[in-house]
C-alpha cells in the first residue's frame, strides 16, 4: 500500500516535464491522478499510460489556463473524472505546476506578454485554489511550483520571476486559512531542471548549470517530484506556509 492510497490529486501541466514526473510519483504512491494539459493531448495520454502500466490510476483533463472560463472548464472535467472513479468530487492534493516561461531582453517585454504570464502563472493558481476549497478535506495538500529564479538575479527572466514571486505569497497567507481544516499549503522552488526543452541539448549550458549546483549535477524532473510527493504525504503534515528549495544547492552562495 502506498503512502497516498485513497487520495485524489490534480497536477496542472502534467502532460510533460516536472508535472509529468509529479503525476507519476503521486500515482506510484497510490493516488488517483488527474493529468491536466492544454494542447498536447498525446503527451497527456502518455503520462496516463505510464501510470496505468505501473498499476496506478489516472485520467486526462484538458483546459487552457489564463483565459476566461479556465477554472470552470478544468473543474468540470475534474469533477466528472473523479465522480466516475470514486463517486465523489473530493480532491486531496492540488499541485499548481502549469506555467508559461518567457525570457528575453527587458526592452522586448510587451504588456500582452506580461498579462499572459500573470494570467497563467498567478491568476489561474489563485482561482484554482479558491475553487478547490470546498472539495479539499482534512489532510488536504496544496503545493505550488515556483522557481529558484525568485532568489537569483537574471534580467532576462524578470517578468517570469515576478509571477513566481507573486505565486509564493499564496502559501504563507493561505496557510492560516487552511490550517484549521488540517490542510497544508507550500511552495516548491525547482532550480534548472532537465525536461524535453531544446536548450538541454547545449553541452556548454548543461556544464554551466552543473557547476551552479552544490551537488555538481543537473536537476532531473524526478528530483523535484520526490520533494512534491513528500509534501503531499502525511510525513509532511507539520510543514505549511513554507517555501522548499529544490535546486540541488544552486542558490548556496
Ligand atoms: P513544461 O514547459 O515542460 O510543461 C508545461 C506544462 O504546463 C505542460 O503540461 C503544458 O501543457 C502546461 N501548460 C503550459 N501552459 C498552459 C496553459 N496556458 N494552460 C494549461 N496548461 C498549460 O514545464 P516544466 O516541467 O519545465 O515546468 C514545470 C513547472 O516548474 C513550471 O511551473 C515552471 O515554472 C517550474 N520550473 C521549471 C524549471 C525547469 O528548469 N524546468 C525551473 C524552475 C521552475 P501542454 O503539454 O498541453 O502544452
Amino acid at each position: 500500500m502506498g503512502r497516498l492510497t485513497g487520495k485524489t490529486a490534480l497536477v496542472t501541466g502534467s502532460s510533460r516535464g516536472i508535472g509529468r514526473a509529479v503525476a507519476v510519483r503521486l500515482a506510484e504512491q497510490g493516488a488517483l491522478v488527474a493529468v491536466h494539459y492544454t494542447s498536447n493531448e498525446e503527451a497527456a495520454r502518455e503520462t496516463v499510460t505510464t501510470i496505468e502500466k505501473d498499476g496506478g490510476s489516472a485520467f486526462a483533463v484538458r483546459a487552457e489556463l489564463g483565459v476566461p472560463g479556465d477554472v470552470d472548464e478544468l473543474f468540470g472535467g475534474l469533477a466528472e473524472g473523479l465522480r466516475e472513479r470514486t463517486g465523489t468530487s473530493g480532491l486531496s492534493i492540488l499541485v499548481n505546476n502549469a506555467a508559461v516561461k518567457v525570457a528575453g531582453p527587458v526592452e522586448d517585454a510587451t504588456p500582452e506578454d506580461f498579462d499572459r504570464l500573470y494570467a497563467v502563472n498567478v491568476k489561474a493558481p489563485f482561482f484554482l485554489i479558491q475553487r478547490a476549497l470546498p472539495h479539499l478535506s482534512e489532510g488536504g495538500r496544496v503545493i505550488n511550483i515556483s522557481s529558484g529564479l525568485t532568489r537569483l538575479g537574471d534580467p532576462s527572466s524578470v517578468t517570469y520571476a515576478m509571477t513566481k514571486g507573486a505565486l509564493e505569497q499564496l502559501a504563507p497567507h493561505l496557510a492560516k486559512l487552511l490550517g484549521p481544516r488540517g490542510i497544508t499549503i507550500n511552495t516548491v522552488l525547482p532550480g534548472a531542471t532537465r525536461t524535453g526543452a531544446a536548450f538541454w541539448e547545449d553541452p556548454a549550458l548543461v556544464e554551466e548549470i552543473t557547476e551552479m549546483s552544490a551537488l555538481k549535477r543537473v536537476g532531473e524532473a524526478g528530483d523535484v517530484a520526490d520533494v512534491v510527493t513528500f509534501l503531499a504525504s502525511d510525513e509532511a503534515r507539520w510543514i505549511t506556509g513554507s517555501s522548499v528549495d529544490a535546486t540541488g544547492g544552486s542558490l548556496v552562495a
